[in-house]
């Protein structure tokens, strides 16, 4: 039976679309073929590569629109409606967004046709098939769609209380070891146990695959909430326990009070939200964060600096330069090498503090082929100053990422044939981590080093863990007093007596003192009472560019 709209005309459904549009997320229209007349929803037009929401010459109009490889199917769906009394249309194909981007829709649409059969009007919705769904049918809540239209109310900004959002810390592991089915399951718990520890007036949303959102604009403060991410968390245990710990898994939390969003929508909640929750994992899982805009801040300066510096290395490292600190002899002031510190500078942030992108390079493990980078700037130096003085020393700083993520010690005997420089003429330093020490990788390049020549020296001495016992088990070669410790020594007599002490066993152990970082002629004459055998700091020379070095330190000489 075909449908008969005859007294319905395509106006009139026009009407009905403009008036049903702004409360639907979807897209209603109508397709008038005698006026060759297309109407869609309003809002279509921000979402979609459309002129107008209301265009004449359809076919041509839809070409534009519709993502170029999906077109000819939907011309044959198009002339199937023509040439046939098929009274259905249902294509899932791709349009192009505002952006031109390809989105894919589901259009379904009723053609509604007259007494012989002619296709009249079409009329129907179209829906974005990737958008997320209002409702969630696994835990029964609502959905990131909903939650959008609930904010969208609140123009003015929110209401006092919070904003929590609830991550599973290892959803996919235990989708691998248990299946689909069991990870469905403790998603299912996860939003009962939220459920039933909400207060009145709380709202849960599911927003993405395994993040939850609990809404509290009832007042309520961030302690508060805390206090609600516990009790989840007490009965997630409850649970775990009652299945004799044949699942173990945690939750993390991101909290926001509903005041430290700035501008009250959708999008800022949901990356404040991203945000918090990303934190509370980077800090180990199984935590909640409460977001603060410093924080913030110094996270969007960080993810710049990451983007820049790994644009950077990728550019054959433009904006890394190496610069070089003398290193003299205690006893006479002269020159034995020098030390290769990393320098990184862009146009947005200017000169970067090594304290500061160090740990970036670290922890994006970029360190190991900037530092593969700074080793051969540091080597071609040294081998160029050699002609001037040639038993000179170069001392390269290398992470413990670089261990633990490259073959590092391969490399550095690799680039020492490479340059022609004399291994005792190298030196690597290292911090001690007071963990990596007993590990074999550690130990393995230590020896290795030691065997071909290299001379060691562990860094930083005084700021760390400063076990004594790695002076015996590892026998480095130098021992470097860090600044902090070395400044308050000389200053403070009992500061100074400690160190002394702690140099005289070094002494004894036949292993070398440098005392870095020393800035004023007090602080020299101090610290040469140790006596060290290396020295190092602003007032003997600071760290520069190699041109500026050979031209200050070596051919001055
Ligand atoms: P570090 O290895 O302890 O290097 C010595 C630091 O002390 C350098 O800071 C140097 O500029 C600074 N310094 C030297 N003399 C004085 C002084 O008299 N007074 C003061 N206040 N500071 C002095 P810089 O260049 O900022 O480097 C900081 C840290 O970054 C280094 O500490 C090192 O841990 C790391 N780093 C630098 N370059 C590299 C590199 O190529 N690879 C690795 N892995 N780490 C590097
Ligand atoms: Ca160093
Ligand atoms: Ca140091």
């Amino acid at each position: 039976m075909k449908p008969k709209f005859n007294e319905l005309t395509a106006d009139k459904v026009r009407e009905v679309i403009e008036l049903l549009s702004p409360s639907a997320d979807d897209y209603l229209y109508v397709y008038d073929f005698a006026e060759d007349l297309y109407f869609i929803s309003p809002h279509a037009r921000d979402r979609f590569l459309m002129p107008e929401y209301a265009f004449h010459d359809v076919a041509a109009n839809l070409q534009k629109i519709v993502y170029p490889e999906d077109f000819p199917k939907l011309r044959n769906d198009l002339n199937e409606i023509l040439t046939t009394d098929r009274c259905t249309h249902n294509l899932t194909y791709r349009l192009l967004s505002a952006e031109e981007k390809p989105v894919w829709i589901n259009c379904r649409g009723t053609i509604v046709r007259d007494e012989s059969g002619r296709p009249l009007y079409m009329a129907g919705c179209i829906n974005e098939i990737g958008k997320v769904q209002k409702a969630d049918n696994m835990s029964g809540l609502l959905g990131a769609s909903s939650l959008k239209l609930h904010l969208s109310q609140y123009k003015d900004g929110f209401p006092e209380g919070f904003l929590l959002r609830i991550g599973l810390d290892n959803l996919k592991s235990v989708n691998a070891r248990l299946g689909i089915e069991y990870g469905d399951l403790i998603l299912q718990k996860t939003s009962e146990f939220i459920s039933e520890c909400l207060l009145p007036g709380e709202k849960l949303y599911r927003v993405v695959g395994d993040e939850f959102l609990i809404l509290d604009f009832e007042g309520r403060k961030t302690e508060e909430g805390k206090e609600l991410y516990r009790n989840v968390r007490n009965k997630i245990r409850d649970f775990i326990m009652e299945k004799n710990y044949e699942v173990l898994f945690t939750i993390s939390g991101g909290m926001l009070d509903s005041q430290s969003v700035d501008e009250p929508t959708y999008s800022r909640v949901m990356k404040y939200t991203e945000y918090a929750l990303n934190e509370a994992k980077r800090l180990g899982k199984n935590t909640c964060y409460l977001y603060s805009a410093e924080d913030y801040q110094k996270f969007l300066r960080r993810r710049a600096l990451n983007l820049h510096l790994r644009q950077a290395i990728n550019n054959g490292f433009e904006g890394f330069e190496a610069y070089y600190q003398p290193l003299f002899s205690a006893d006479d002031h002269h020159l034995i090498g020098a030390e290769a510190l990393m320098r990184f500078h862009c146009d947005e942030f200017g000169m970067v503090s090594p304290g500061e992108f160090i740990p970036i390079l670290e922890e994006t493990f970029l360190i190991v082929p900037a530092g593969r980078w700074i080793m051969h700037e540091a080597l071609k130096m040294c081998r160029d100053v050699q002609k001037y003085i040639p038993d000179f020393k170069i001392s390269i700083n290398i992470s413990h990422v670089q261990i633990l993520r490259s073959s590092i010690g391969r490399e550095i005997l690799a680039a020492i044939n490479e340059y022609g420089v004399n291994p005792k003429c190298v030196t690597i330093e290292l911090t001690e981590s007071g963990l990596l020490e007993t590990d074999t990788r550690f130990t393995t390049l230590w020896s290795h080093l030691k065997e071909a020549g290299i001379t060691l020296a562990l860094d930083d001495f005084g700021t760390g863990y400063s076990n004594f016992h790695y002076f015996t088990d590892l026998q480095p070669d130098i021992v470097k007093i860090d600044r902090s410790f070395a400044a308050k020594a000389a200053t403070d007599e009992f500061e100074f007596e400690i160190l002394s002490l702690f140099s005289k066993m070094i002494h004894e152990l036949n292993l070398k003192v440098c005392v870095e970082g020393v800035e004023t002629a007090a602080e020299l004459e101090k610290l040469c009472q140790l006596p060290p055998e290396y020295l190092q700091g602003f007032f003997l020379g600071r760290p520069c560019p190699k041109a500026q070095f050979i031209e200050q330190f070596v051919e001055s000489k």
